[in-house]
């Protein structure tokens, strides 16, 4: 695959885009990142606070709804939240295998044990469709909005949402969500999935009456064709994680479900306790508004950074670039198929892009076959199982201080060692609950 202009271009000027074209890991530091208060202006022009809010409400009033319907939410009232656990014996294990020093106290949001769609994808996938399902029942007069909501699960609302389509491109976790959510609110459902999405999610939609449209293509040519054909049906709503706000929002409340978290574990986040967030990312949308929602709350005294494949840097590529999506990864020459299919994204979200481009701080890469490493250190450590996908968070805490540009970033930040020491480090793990056994034994069996 030749190597377009500009990339060349960004290669020759810079070591970090030479290691991406050379498949190596790499750390790149947002050239771009500002303090949070020269940001927060133009943000709140995009994503204020009352919209999260907003969705945070909203998930509210359709908690009955969801607790009646999925009885495993019910110890969370109906909310779709996951676990904030100390991994002190994977920090050790990391510590020991990889020569490396992660000081502070390491922990693993588990979004991969979310439940109904057991990955990430649960908060923002599951928030549209629940949001485009209250619009319509409102639009067409099902519902008012005093109704209780558990209303959602009468048959004659199943029967409304029938005459109506859900459509998605995924590259399988999206899918999951989406589709599970939508087929049992009675939508008739099509995800478009791309050549990456592995045998047994497919299976798993089809047993719920979801209609799986398959393609030898990448991610970014079926959210294409998804996309075409939803718009060609007027009954039809297309979620589109290129572009979509409802499923940021989603994502983005992440982060104030995190304060009770934090209060319980007696964690405090300020200058002198700082926390460092490092999440898997593919197309950017669930990293993204996670990052937006943490910045919002925390400021200054929250560092992000994603963790993409060596194979598919989108997001890395589009803010380093400032082509946002109008980048792919091939430009660099970079092709083939990742072992972390949940980030398998060639192009990013132009719209994380933008609105996190001066708020990510740093964005590190991975390769596959280390991902498989690390899911075996975590099941023999702490006994949790999370995909290949969601270990890339792992590289980030070994390798930070490894990285010249790491160092420097945390020097240019006050982040000292005694800082570090009282700091607080999250890998948050996206995904792993749906994985079937037979599929799981395969994981723990692949060596690349
Ligand atoms: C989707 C997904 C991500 C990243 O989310 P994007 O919105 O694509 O950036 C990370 N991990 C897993 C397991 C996923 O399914």
């Amino acid at each position: 695959m030749a190597i377009k202009e500009y990339a060349k271009e960004m290669i020759a000027s810079n070591q970090v885009f030479r290691d991406i074209a050379e498949q190596k890991e790499t750390l790149w530091i947002n050239d771009k990142y500002l303090p949070f208060e020269m940001v927060d202006g133009v943000c709140q022009l995009v994503v204020n606070d009352e919209d999260i809010a907003d969705a945070e409400r909203r998930l509210q009033k359709f908690a009955p709804y969801i607790r009646k319907c999925f009885p495993e939410t019910v110890p969370d009232g109906g909310l779709i939240e996951s676990p904030l656990k100390d991994i002190p014996e994977m920090k050790k294990a990391l510590e020991e295998t990889y020569d490396a020093e992660i000081p502070g106290r390491l922990l693993l949001k588990m979004d991969s044990h979310l439940a109904i769609a057991g990955s990430v994808k649960a908060r923002g996938g599951i928030y549209e469709v629940l949001k485009h399902a209250e619009d319509l029942a409102l639009q067409e007069g099902m519902i008012t909005e005093d109704d209780n909501y558990e209303r959602f699960a009468d048959d004659d609302m199943k029967e409304f949402f029938g005459r109506y389509t859900v459509q998605v491109g995924s590259t399988g976790n999206l899918g999951l969500s989406i589709g599970i959510m939508s087929a049992f609110l009675g939508f008739k459902v099509k995800v478009h999935m791309s050549a990456d999405a592995r045998q047994w999610k497919k299976d798993m939609l089809r047993s719920k009456g979801v209609e799986v449209i398959e393609y030898d293509d990448d991610y970014s040519a079926a959210v294409l064709e998804g996309r075409r054909q939803s718009d060609l049906d007027p009954s039809s709503y297309f979620v589109d994680d290129e572009y979509s706000v409802p499923l940021f929002l989603g994502y983005a409340v992440a982060a104030r479900r995190l304060l009770g978290q934090f209060d319980e574990k007696g964690i405090t986040v300020d200058e002198d306790h700082p926390l460092i967030v490092y999440i898997p990312c593919g197309v950017g949308g669930a990293p993204g508004g996670v990052c937006y929602g943490l910045k919002r709350l925390f400021g200054d005294n929250v560092h992000v950074f994603f963790c993409e494949p060596t194979l598919f840097p989108s997001v890395l590529l589009g803010m380093a670039s400032d082509r946002h999506n109008e980048v792919n990864v091939s430009d660099f020459g970079l092709t083939g198929m990742s072992a972390a299919d949940g980030l398998a994204c060639a192009s990013p979200s132009g719209f994380v892009t933008r609105i996190d481009r001066n708020l990510l701080s740093g964005d590190f890469t991975v390769r596959d076959a280390i991902l498989f490493d690390y899911m075996r250190m975590l099941k023999a450590t702490e006994d949790v199982f999370i995909e290949p996908s969601s270990c890339a968070a792992f590289i980030a805490p070994v390798n930070i201080m490894k990285y010249d540009a790491g160092k420097a970033y945390l020097e240019k930040h006050g982040l000292d060692a005694e800082k570090l020491a009282a700091s607080t480090q999250i890998c948050w793990a996206t995904g792993g609950r749906l994985v079937p056994d037979e599929i799981w034994d395969k994981y723990m069996n692949t060596y690349l």
